[in-house]
């Protein structure tokens, strides 16, 4: 094994510069086949030519770029062969298994960046600056490793459905437009991801999943007319209005009331009552001291918000239920708290009595909520960090760059693979015969050390 991990290649100089590193290989192996005319050469049982059938003619540098060393930038210079081939008659040029064979990259860097490229985390711009690299080059990458994650993945239906929508600004539009995210509420994972959320398309999703029939329960918002879709296609699963979205719904009704009361406020108490907005939409119980005095405070100046503001609370209430019997129990006293003159609150009774079999089914099941909100963080996070993305990027990289499960996976494996390496490593070092071969294993010893410190095991 030489210092790269290239099997294939001899490293011939290395330099170690204040920015880069840089080494020089070459093959190690003359050529078995001709890359013009595709003519391979015979070897014999020992892997030995039976005849070198191909002249080497010249070389040529190729400079190629490889992952990062000990956080520097890494260059190999290949000298690529040219040879004559007597089949065809014509020259042609090596080829190597680890580079690239269209760009400038070895193979390994070019997987990494499809990788890395997909995170939510990072954006084009930020992985081709990391590896010096043009962002063409980045996307080319990202779209092989998402085609061959498209065409790895199957769309299987999951045992809980959710449903949900996100806004999002989108080219030609001047408002948000509404983007349908299906969810598998059991292993906390977005599914599916589209841009039309029609009833149309979300029956075609639905039923696009393998063993859709079998789903048992979706999970959906208020306003929402998945629940037809929903009856449409699978009539026997439940549709769920979940905490999280009623809860929501009655947040965003006391931040337009807040809102009025402010509009009219002289400028010192239209700040006070701005810098309260969310802690009156905070679960009260999760407030420090201080801050649920500060909140009191201001509330005890404006009755109409604090009235709104304790139905809300009351309304939270509900949901501190275990069994649906006492919480329609408590429902019930919820409903008698709301004065006549509430309008915006009673607003909201009439939505839940509306769907009344729908929000109280969330008492039949353990109907998690808590992804509902993060998975739209994911989402408005990659928006954020990637203006101007296609809606096609935009979705592989909520798909395919969001799901922590399958990054533990790959941590584990690196793991292994670090250790493994280390060991071997160590042991060249006790066999090496100059000081340079000694060198170069040190200098690989030193990326797996920092391989390992970097990853969260
Ligand atoms: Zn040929």
């Amino acid at each position: 094994m030489n210092i790269l991990g290239l099997d294939e290649f001899n490293v011939i100089e290395g330099y170690d510069s204040e920015q880069y590193y840089k080494f020089v290989v070459e093959a190690k192996e003359p050529p078995t086949f001709c890359t013009k005319c595709g003519t391979t050469v015979e070897l014999d049982e020992n892997g030995d030519f039976v005849t070198h059938v191909f002249k080497r003619k010249d070389w040529r540098p190729r400079t190629v770029a490889d992952l990062d060393l000990r956080g520097k930038k890494v260059v190999i210079q290949v000298n690529q062969k040219r040879f004559f081939c007597p089949y065809c008659g014509g020259d042609f040029t090596e080829y190597f298994n680890s580079v690239a064979r269209n760009d400038k990259v070895t193979v390994r860097l070019w997987k990494r960046m499809g990788e890395e490229s997909v995170s939510v985390k990072n954006t084009f711009k930020s992985v081709a600056e990391q590896y010096g690299i043009s962002d063409t080059t980045v996307k080319k990458a990202f779209w092989e490793h998402v085609d061959r994650l498209y065409e790895d993945s199957v769309l299987i239906a999951p045992k809980v459905l959710g449903i949900d929508e996100v806004y999002l600004h989108e080219e030609g539009f001047e408002r948000k437009q509404p983007f349908a995210v299906f969810t598998d509420i059991e292993k906390k994972e977005i599914i599916e991801f589209v841009q039309d959320n029609s009833k149309e398309n979300v029956i075609r999703i639905i039923k696009s999943m393998k063993g859709y029939e079998n789903i048992e329960a979706v999970t959906m918002d208020m306003n929402s007319g998945y629940r037809h879709a929903v009856k449409e296609t699978i009539p026997k699963a439940f549709c769920v209005v979940d905490h999280f979205h009623v809860i929501q719904k009655a947040n965003m009704k006391l931040n337009e009331i807040r809102a009025k009361i402010q509009s009219k406020l002289p400028e010192g108490d239209k700040k006070e009552l701005f810098k309260c907005r969310c802690k009156i939409t905070s679960n009260r119980e999760k407030l420090p001291e201080e801050a649920l005095y500060e909140l009191d405070t201001v509330l005890e100046k404006y009755p109409k918000l604090q009235t709104a503001y304790r139905i809300k609370e009351g309304l939270r209430d509900v949901y501190k239920q275990e069994k649906k019997y006492d919480a329609y129990q408590m429902y019930h006293k919820w409903e008698e708290s709301i004065p006549k003159d509430a309008k915006e609150m009673k607003g909201i009774q009439r939505m839940i009595n509306r769907l009344k079999n729908e929000v109280f089914a969330y008492f039949d099941g353990n109907f998690t909520n808590a992804y509902t909100e993060s998975i739209n963080n994911v989402i408005k996070r990659a928006v954020r960090l990637g203006v101007g993305y296609s809606f096609e990027v935009l979705r592989a990289k909520v798909l395919f760059g969001t799901k922590a499960t399958e990054i533990k996976k790959v941590k584990e494996m690196n793991f292994r693979r670090i250790f493994n390496s280390l060991t071997m490593q160590y042991e060249d070092v006790e066999c090496a015969e100059s000081y340079t071969e000694k060198y170069s294993y040190r200098v690989n010893i030193d990326r797996l050390f920092d391989e390992l410190e970097q990853g969260e095991f």
